[in-house]
């Protein structure tokens, strides 16, 4: 596993040295618009403590972390009308390392939605 980089752009968010577009936030859990939508909705869902990777993250975090991280991203994809109950879906993805493209090395998952999303390769 990569070590954590204190610099990145999300860990200076969390300090509150970055502006950024909160929608949700718990003891655990940030939620915020992503600065360059791909979708009508676009938000960014990150746990507060240090982890790289979705690997990371789910091989590490305290259970009540990881809970509280689901259950935030539900809950702001309902606040955003996207989930079934307020809406007509959405998708949420992460992207882990090199292969997976990830540009920020601070564990994130993307809620997009608001529009048909197309359907992915596999
Ligand atoms: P990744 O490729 O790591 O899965 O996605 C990183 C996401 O973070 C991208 O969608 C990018 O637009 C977003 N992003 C990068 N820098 C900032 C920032 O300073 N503020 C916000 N709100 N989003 C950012």
């Amino acid at each position: 596993m990569p070590t954590y980089d204190d610099q990145n752009i999300f860990a200076r968010i969390l300090r509150g040295e970055m502006p950024n577009d909160t929608v949700a936030e718990t003891d655990h859990t940030l939620a915020f618009r992503d600065i360059r939508p791909q979708a009508p909705v676009h938000i960014l869902v990150i746990p507060k403590g240090k982890y790289v990777s979705y690997d990371d993250f789910a091989a590490n975090a305290p259970d009540a972390e990881i809970v509280d991280f689901h259950r935030t991203l539900a809950r702001v994809a309902a606040q955003a009308g996207v989930s079934l109950d307020k809406g007509k879906g959405f998708r949420a993805i992460t992207n882990a390392g090199e292969n997976g493209v990830q540009e920020v090395p601070h564990f994130h998952m993307h809620i997009l939605g608001g529009a048909p999303m197309g359907r992915m390769i596999c």
